[in-house]
C-alpha cells in the first residue's frame, strides 16, 4: 500500500465549492494507485468565530471546553468531504482525531501528540475507502478532547504520516508554497523551490505564520518527505523541503517578522549566582516560549534582565514574575508591547559576519534602534519598534536580494 498524506487548509475547504474541488483532488490522487489519507482544517475562519463566541459567553473560558468547542470545526469539515467524496462514488469515512487513535498528554489547547494508534485507519485504508482525518485534535487517555495549538492540523498530517510511514506528506494551502517573506506583505517576495528542513523550522518558529513548527520538526526528525503547495493551483509544484547541501554558500534564504511578542524588562535585580535560574525556573511549569534573553551589566551590584514572550503568554505570566520581583527586591517590571522581531534565516550565515553587518547596516540606514540581538547558526533576530517594522522587512528582503525582481 502506497500511503499519503494530504492535508487541506481552512481556505481549501471554505466553502461547498472548495470543498468539492478538494475530493476531486482526493480521488485523482487515489486513481494514480496511491491510498490517501486526507487531513482537513476547519473551514475558512471557523476556529476565529467558534473562539469569539467563547469569549462572549465567558471571557476567560476553561482551555478543556476551548477544545471541545474548537474541535467541532474540523469535525464538520471531515464530514462535509466524506459526503463529497462519497457523492462523487468513491468510498470514504471521516475519523475524528480521537477515531483515528491519536493519544496526546492533557495540556489542553496546546497538547502534545503521546503516540497514534494507526489500527483503525489501516483497516479502513485496506476496505479501500479514503481515509478523511480531523486536523489539530486528539485525545487523552481518559478520552477527554483536546486541541494541539493554532495551526495544529500541519501537525497531525506529519504525525499521521509518520506513523503511517507514508511515501509522503503534502500540505495544501492558500499560497504556492513557502516565500522568502510574507507574500501579504511584501508583493514582490519570492516563491522558493527548496528549503532545508532547518531553514524552514526556523522560519516557522520565527512567525512565517507558513506551517506549524511542531509539525515541521517533526518532518525532520523522521525524514519524511514534505511539499507544500496550492490548493488551488494544482500545477504548480510548490516548495520541496529536503535536507541541508552543506556545499551551499552561506546565503540568506528568507526574512520574517513576529508583530506578536512583548518585551518584558525586570530593573535591578541584584546581580548574584542563581537569579536567572530562580526567574526562568520559576516559569516552567506555565509553558511560556521565551525567546529572547538578555542581561545588561549594571551598576552597584545589580542587572537589568529581558526577555521576550508570545503576546498571548503575557496575563498568565505575570503574576509569577511579580512574585520574582518581590522576592529578590528588584525594580517593577516593564512590558513594551510595541515590538517586532525581524530575523533573516539561512544555513550558515552566522559564519560570515559581512551578512550580520549588512543587516545592521541597513536596520541603521532606516534610523531605527534595535533593542536586542540573538543569533544561532541559521537566523539573526534583531528586536525592534514595532512602528517601523513592516518597512524594516521590506527594505532588508530587498537589501539580500530577495525580490523577484
Ligand atoms: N483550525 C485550527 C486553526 O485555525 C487548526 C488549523 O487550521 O490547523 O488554528
Ligand atoms: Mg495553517
Amino acid at each position: 500500500m502506497k500511503i499519503i498524506v494530504q492535508k487541506y487548509g481552512g481556505t481549501s475547504v471554505a466553502n461547498v465549492e472548495r470543498i468539492r474541488n478538494v475530493a476531486a483532488r482526493v480521488i485523482e490522487t487515489k486513481n494514480k494507485g496511491f491510498s490517501p489519507v486526507v487531513v482537513v482544517s476547519a473551514m475558512g475562519d471557523t476556529t476565529d468565530v467558534l473562539i469569539s463566541l467563547a469569549k462572549q459567553i465567558n471571557p476567560k473560558p476553561s482551555t478543556r471546553e476551548m477544545d471541545m468547542l474548537m474541535a467541532t470545526g474540523e469535525q464538520t469539515s471531515i464530514a462535509l468531504l466524506a459526503m463529497a467524496i462519497e457523492a462523487l462514488g468513491e468510498r470514504a469515512v471521516s475519523l475524528t482525531g480521537a477515531q483515528s487513535g491519536i493519544k496526546t498528554d492533557d495540556f489542553f489547547s496546546k497538547a502534545k501528540i503521546d503516540s497514534i494508534d494507526t489500527i483503525r485507519i489501516k483497516k479502513e485504508l485496506s476496505d479501500d475507502k479514503i481515509v478523511i482525518v480531523a486536523g489539530f485534535q486528539g485525545a487523552t487517555d481518559d478520552g477527554d478532547i483536546t486541541t494541539l495549538g493554532r495551526g495544529g492540523s500541519d501537525t497531525t498530517a506529519v504525525a499521521l504520516a509518520v506513523a503511517l510511514d507514508a511515501e509522503k506528506c503534502e500540505i495544501y494551502t492558500d499560497v504556492l508554497g513557502i516565500y522568502t517573506t510574507d507574500p501579504r506583505i511584501v508583493k514582490d517576495a519570492s516563491l522558493l523551490e527548496s528549503i532545508s528542513y532547518d531553514e524552514l523550522l526556523e522560519m516557522a518558529k520565527l512567525g512565517a505564520g507558513v506551517m506549524h513548527p511542531r509539525s515541521v520538526e517533526l518532518a525532520r526528525k523522521n525524514k519524511m518527505p514534505l511539499i507544500v503547495r496550492s490548493a488551488f493551483d494544482y500545477g504548480q509544484d510548490g516548495t520541496e523541503i529536503i535536507e541541508v547541501n552543506e556545499m551551499e554558500k552561506a546565503q540568506v534564504r528568507g526574512v520574517t517578522l513576529d508583530e506578536d511578542i512583548v518585551r518584558i524588562s525586570v530593573p535591578n535585580v541584584p546581580d548574584r549566582p542563581g537569579i536567572a535560574y530562580k526567574l526562568f525556573s520559576s516559569l516552567i511549569n506555565l509553558n511560556v516560549h521565551i525567546d529572547m534573553i538578555l542581561q545588561n551589566l549594571n551598576h552597584d551590584g545589580f542587572n537589568d534582565i529581558s526577555f521576550t514572550v508570545p503576546v498571548d503568554d503575557l496575563e498568565r505570566i505575570l503574576p509569577t514574575i511579580n512574585a520574582f520581583v518581590d522576592e529578590v527586591g528588584a525594580s517593577p517590571i516593564v512590558v513594551k508591547k510595541d515590538v517586532a522581531k525581524l530575523s533573516i534565516v539561512g544555513t550558515g550565515i552566522t559564519s560570515d559576519v559581512k551578512i550580520a553587518s549588512g543587516l545592521f547596516g541597513k536596520i541603521y540606514e532606516l534610523g531605527i534602534n534595535i533593542e536586542m540581538i540573538s543569533t544561532s547558526e541559521i537566523k539573526i533576530s534583531c528586536i525592534i519598534d514595532q512602528s517601523q517594522a513592516k518597512q524594516a522587512l521590506e527594505e532588508v528582503h530587498k537589501y539580500f536580494g530577495l525580490n523577484t525582481q
